[in-house]
Formats: C-alpha cells, sequence, structure tokens
C-alpha cells in the first residue's frame, strides 16, 4: 500500500510549483533548449537622408532613396518601441545623412530633422562617424554635435588606461553585465573632415598617396589594396593600444564584447574596397583576444557576413539608403548565455551566431 506524503506535498509546494510551471509558460524570452534571453540592441546603418530626388551609386548599379530614407528610420523605429523586451539601446553605424547635403549648404537641417527624428525612440541611441560625417561637417563640429555620443560610456575606474583620448572618437559602455561594446572611430587616420594645414593631415595623405597613386583618390583603380581611397580611413596606433586595453581588461574580467564600427574589417565579410586602410592591424588585436565575439559595420551597403577563424562575427549591415520603400533595413540583436541571434527585418537576413564554447558563459 502506498500513502501519500502530504508532509512533502504541501498545499503551499503545490501551489509554487503551479506558478513556476506558468512563469516558465509566460516567459517568451526561453529558447527551446532552455537558454534564457539576457538582453537586446537595434541595429541601422547608412541612412544618408537628402532631401533630394532618388539617384544612384556610383556604378550606378543600385537605386538610392534619400528622402525615404527617413521613413525607414521611423518604421524601424516605430518597430523597436513596440517589440515585448525593449532593446537596451540602438547602434547607428554611420553615414546618418548623405554628402549631398553639404552640396546644398542644408547639413545642419537634415541633421536635425533626423535627430528629432530619433527622439521618438524610447531607448538610447550610440551614433557611429562614416564618411558622410566628414562630407558634411568637420571632426570639431562632430565632437560638439549630438552625434557625439560619448555621454553615454562607461569608465573602468581602476584601469585608468581604458579610457580613450581625445584625439579619436571612440569610447565603451556595459549594457549588460559581463557584455561590453566597443564604438571605434574607423576615420581617426583620414583625410576627410581635417584641417589641411594639421600635421595629422599631412601624414594621412602621405599614407594614402603611398598606397594610392591614382590621380582621382577616390578610385580603386589598379591597386593591391583597394581599400586605400579617400572614401575610406583607419585607425591610429594611439586608438588600437587603447582598444588592447580594454580588450585586455575584458579578458581578465570574462566579459563578451561587441565591436562597431562604420567600416569593417574582415575581407570575406566585405568588398575589398570598402575595408577600412590598416584592417589588418585592427584584426591583429583583436585576435591576440579571446572576448570578441561580433564585430559589426555599415558601409557596404550591400551587407556581408562571415565567421573569422577566431569565431568572431562580422556582420556589415545592408544600408537603409538603397532599400525600395516597400522593404526595409534594420534589426534586433537578441543576446543569449551562448550566442547572438540578429533577427533582421527587410532585406537584413537573421544570423545565429554562435559564441566559440570557450567564451560561451554560465549564467
Ligand atoms: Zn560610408
Amino acid at each position: 500500500m502506498i500513502f501519500f506524503n502530504w508532509a512533502i506535498f504541501s498545499p503551499l509546494v503545490f501551489l509554487e510549483t503551479c506558478l513556476e510551471v506558468m512563469a516558465d509558460k509566460l516567459k517568451p524570452d526561453v529558447m527551446a533548449d532552455g537558454s534564457e534571453r539576457l538582453f537586446s540592441f537595434g541595429v541601422i546603418a547608412d541612412i544618408q537622408y537628402a532631401d533630394i530626388e532618388d539617384g544612384y551609386n556610383y556604378q550606378k548599379s543600385r537605386r538610392r532613396y534619400y528622402r525615404h530614407s527617413l521613413l525607414h528610420l521611423q518604421a524601424a523605429i516605430e518597430d523597436w518601441n513596440k517589440e515585448s523586451t525593449m532593446p537596451c539601446c540602438v547602434l547607428q553605424l554611420g553615414d546618418i545623412i548623405d554628402g549631398y547635403n553639404a552640396q546644398y549648404k542644408v547639413s545642419e537641417e537634415s541633421l536635425e530633422l533626423v535627430m528629432n527624428t530619433f527622439k521618438m525612440l524610447k531607448v538610447p541611441v550610440h551614433h557611429t562617424w562614416g564618411n558622410h560625417e566628414f562630407y558634411n561637417f568637420t571632426r570639431d563640429f562632430l565632437t560638439n554635435s549630438k552625434l557625439n555620443t560619448k555621454f553615454l560610456e562607461d569608465q573602468i575606474v581602476h584601469h585608468p588606461k581604458t579610457s580613450p583620448s581625445e584625439n579619436y572618437y571612440a569610447y565603451h559602455f556595459v549594457p549588460f553585465p559581463k557584455f561590453r561594446f566597443v564604438l571605434l572611430d574607423a576615420y581617426d587616420l583620414s583625410v576627410l573632415g581635417i584641417d589641411q594645414s594639421s600635421p595629422k593631415y599631412e601624414q594621412c595623405m602621405k599614407m594614402l598617396r603611398e598606397h594610392n597613386p591614382n590621380k582621382e583618390l577616390n578610385s580603386p583603380q589598379g591597386l593591391s589594396e583597394p581599400q586605400y581611397v579617400q572614401f575610406n580611413g583607419g585607425f591610429s596606433q594611439e586608438q588600437l593600444n587603447w582598444l588592447n586595453e580594454v580588450l585586455t581588461f575584458s579578458d581578465t574580467n570574462q566579459e563578451k564584447v561587441v565591436i562597431v564600427s562604420h567600416l569593417p574589417i574582415y575581407p570575406e565579410a566585405s568588398d575589398s574596397v570598402c575595408l577600412a586602410w590598416n584592417y589588418t592591424d585592427a584584426l591583429a588585436v583583436i585576435w591576440s583576444h579571446k572576448c570578441v565575439v561580433c564585430f559589426l559595420a555599415g558601409h557596404t551597403h550591400d551587407g556581408g557576413y562571415s565567421e573569422d577563424p577566431f569565431g568572431v562575427h562580422h556582420v556589415n549591415l545592408e544600408g537603409v539608403i538603397e532599400t525600395a520603400p516597400d522593404s526595409q533595413a534594420f534589426g534586433t540583436v537578441h543576446v543569449y548565455p551562448d550566442k547572438m541571434m540578429l533577427k533582421g527585418r527587410g532585406r537584413v537576413p537573421d544570423r545565429i551566431m554562435n559564441y566559440k564554447k570557450e567564451q560561451a558563459s554560465h549564467f
């Protein structure tokens, strides 16, 4: 005969069990394999807004929807604001307004319009700077503008070497414990937006001309390193040393790191003409650490993806500017203890990005 032990199965235990089952069923953030979503963030690239008729890219192969890009941004913001779990932040990957605004002398008005649209977003935006920022504005202007979101940085108090210098626009922040995001300045070395009488301009122009003998410095024709064109830029040794310090701290602290840059750095994920000038130097720093899980970039408009041999997922986001009105181009990245999942909208595809085994964390 079996006696039911009420001492073990008390009404209180029964009630607790029921509540646990109900809570599990109501939890939308649990994957089928039981892993729990930690946080999410939004991504959008190359809005390139201008109040002008549609046009085409340099090769005349892709249409550019200059006015409609603002409506694409509005729709993306409405979507993020409605998500069941709000993204913690949005990463704007650069080229927020198009260089045409400078020709028509409406750069500030256009920037104001796009920034007013961003005000509808209920979460913070981290702004990256691309070539079109420098077609419209000087570095000094950008530093004092709303596109400078360095005030959102986190500081590692006891490690002063992880504080970026004022010579470039880069910072790091922690949207969730043990996840550090590093925003890089891919135009730290550049001939764009910089005082042409400065020694740094001279140094950058020398570097560009050494690799690009073309009269038209925006042309990659005949180059063995086609990324050395005027519309790209690179990372100074000073910035790379700083990145190395941050990644050293993250390794020690067992963090996972996401890097954000306008320019991509991995050839398998990008057209070689779109890479940062000294992308190999950036890869060398990243590959000497185990903490980096993802590198997010814009600039290519076509998008691209590749996982490198060290398990870093390189994502180049499809650009808003070359997205037809009946489509979309933005995404939300959902972060789990063992992977990131990009939920793309429109022409941004979904991607599952597993961490290398030793990077998977146990929460
Ligand atoms: Zn660009």
